[in-house]
């Protein structure tokens, strides 16, 4: 047997954590959260200790993103798939378009595919690594697309479908995109997401921010008479949102390490710093994959790299399973790729958790288990 490779502890950085969801949690918030362990945790969701916290999430989460007028943010159980379900019952009337390039955009393809009561959608696809588009189609009325598909590591701008039919909603998966990348709300009704990603909570939770139009369209809808499961009932979980409660009992914990996370976003400077700290964790890793021997960017055309997720190949008889299973050993953790892909490739959360400086340092130790392997 060979010896096992140890890193120098000088080369390593200083948090370990660079899953793409669920992501690294500050220790701060940890701390935090510890703090009010007898005095918020285990109590009830129905009294104004836990319903402070989900105001205090709502209200951060509004303030982050700059809600545009008449805007809400919306918060249900379940995480992401849940939404996916509650969409599907709740917002598409009967004919949905969906942008599809990755294994996360595909699950909600799937749920309206199975709906019975729907139209079979519409559906634009991309092999993994490039990006699909929507295109105005008459007779669709919810318009489907994901801001930064997380299986791939692309990521696409945030824009409504030029041409579409008047009324139109546009629905975006921000789950993994939302808190690392630029977004103007106002260029789409639902944006959508769960804490485990960018605001570095755990999961359990969706997070919708619903614009005027789409929040009267889950109205029309329950009002319709479809037969809607009441634990998806967006009517329910909107007016619930409105009284700071969710519709069951919530995770306290990821509830109050969120809220706790979107302040501290906020007191950085909102999403113009998380931005630019992604931008700045990307820029290192794209950048020294750029210049390495026997590394590439997965994503070859650069305007769809993300910079939220970084997907990085490694050259034939580079083994980047082994580099991953090295860099675990040695407490750096979740480079793995997403496994469906089946590409000899690592992957790398940039959330603004993540410190650009542990970007760089990761680079390094990567160079290090390369040369020992
Ligand atoms: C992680 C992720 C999901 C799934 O979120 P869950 O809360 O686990 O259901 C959906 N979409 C995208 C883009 C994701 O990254």
């Amino acid at each position: 047997m060979t010896d096992p490779i140890r890193i120098p502890d000088d080369l390593k950085p200083v948090d370990g954590r660079f899953g793409s969801g669920p992501s690294k949690v500050r220790p701060e918030g940890v701390e935090a959260l510890a703090r009010v362990a007898t005095t918020f945790l285990g109590t009830s969701h129905r009294q104004k200790t836990v319903k402070d916290e989900v105001a205090r999430l709502r209200r951060g989460i509004g303030e982050f993103f700059g809600l545009p007028d008449g805007y809400e943010v919306i918060i249900s159980n379940g995480g992401t798939s849940a939404f996916w379900e509650t969409a599907t019952f709740g917002l598409i009337r009967e004919k949905a378009q969906f942008a599809e390039f990755g294994e996360f955009g595909a699950k909600f393809v799937k749920a309206v595919t199975d709906a019975p009561f729907l139209a079979d959608p519409t559906v634009h696809k991309a092999p993994g690594g490039g990006a699909a588009y929507l295109r105005a189609e008459a007779g669709v009325d919810t318009y489907a697309s994901v801001q930064n598909e997380t299986s791939t590591g692309v990521a696409v701008p945030v824009k409504r479908v030029t041409g579409a039919d008047p009324g139109a909603l546009l629905l975006t998966d921000a789950t993994s995109g939302g808190g690392s990348l630029d977004v103007d709300l106002t260029e789409t009704d639902v944006y959508y997401l769960a804490p485990q990603k960018a605001f570095g909570s755990d999961g359990g939770l969706w997070i919708a921010l619903m614009s005027p139009a789409a929040i009267d369209r889950a109205y029309k809808i329950k009002e319709s008479g479809r037969y809607i499961p009441q634990f998806l009932d967006l009517v329910t979980a909107i007016e619930q949102s409105r009284l700071e409660q969710t519709y069951n009992t919530p995770a306290l914990a990821t509830v109050f390490l969120a809220a706790e996370q979107v302040d501290w976003m906020n007191a950085q400077g909102g999403l113009a710093w998380a931005a630019k700290r992604s931008a700045e964790s990307a820029a290192a890793i794209y950048g020294w994959a750029d210049r390495s021997a026997v590394a590439t960017p997965f994503i070859t055309d650069p305007a769809l790299r993300s910079n939220a997720v970084a997907t990085i190949d490694f050259a034939d008889g580079v083994d980047a399973a082994a580099i991953a299973k090295v860099l675990r050993a040695n407490g750096i953790v979740d480079t793995e790729p997403y496994r469906k892909l089946g590409r000899n490739q690592l992957r790398v959360a940039l959330y603004p958790t993540v410190d650009p400086a542990d970007v760089e340092a990761l680079t390094r130790c990567i160079d290090f288990v390369v040369d020992r392997l």
